[in-house]
């Protein structure tokens, strides 16, 4: 799933500003591997953003991939999901949203919700903190999960593993 062309050039443009201002090199793998993640409205993870780019880069890292995504991520241009570490996932919009995410095959999309972003923050959670932001995650069976599993009880065979159809998110 893409993002528009406009939102695309947007994102490059902010990238471009916030690395110069920075004193941030922009080589020609940073500002492919910040495409990736700015044209992807998968939140892709490292290794997804490594698979995208190797036809194109054939000697780029998964180790150049993740400093890169870590370096854009201290720059605040990419926010991330889930902890820090290898499953990590990548997130280019800036604008307050919020996540649905299906608990089977992990695709992650976007939607903004007025009504979420008002949700008052119980005063418990100070103990644990200060707040600085709020994001609700949505989590289900996503609809190609769904139409997988009728099929595959359709046909009987329940042998499939779902974890591996994957393509095309
Ligand atoms: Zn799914
Ligand atoms: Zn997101």
């Amino acid at each position: 799933m893409q993002v528009s062309r406009d939102e695309v050039e947007r994102r490059m443009a902010r990238f471009k500003e916030t690395a110069k201002r920075a004193g941030v090199k922009l080589t020609h793998q940073r500002l492919e591997i910040f495409r990736e993640v700015a044209s992807s409205a998968d939140h892709p993870s490292a290794e997804a953003v490594l698979k995208a780019l190797r036809p194109r880069l054939p000697t780029l890292s998964l180790d150049t991939v993740y400093r890169t995504l870590w370096l854009l991520s201290d720059l605040g241009l990419v926010s991330t999901l889930g902890p820090r570490r290898e499953v990590a996932r990548f997130d280019a919009n800036l604008a307050r949203h919020h996540h649905y995410v299906c608990a089977r095959c992990g695709l992650t999309r976007d939607f903004e919700s007025e009504e979420l972003n008002a949700l008052p923050i119980p005063e418990s959670v100070a103990d644990f903190g200060s707040v600085d932001a709020t994001s609700v995650e949505v989590r289900g069976v996503c609809s190609r999960c769904a139409k997988e599993e009728i099929e595959e009880s359709d046909s009987g065979d329940s042998g499939g593993d779902l974890g591996t159809k994957r393509s095309g998110q």
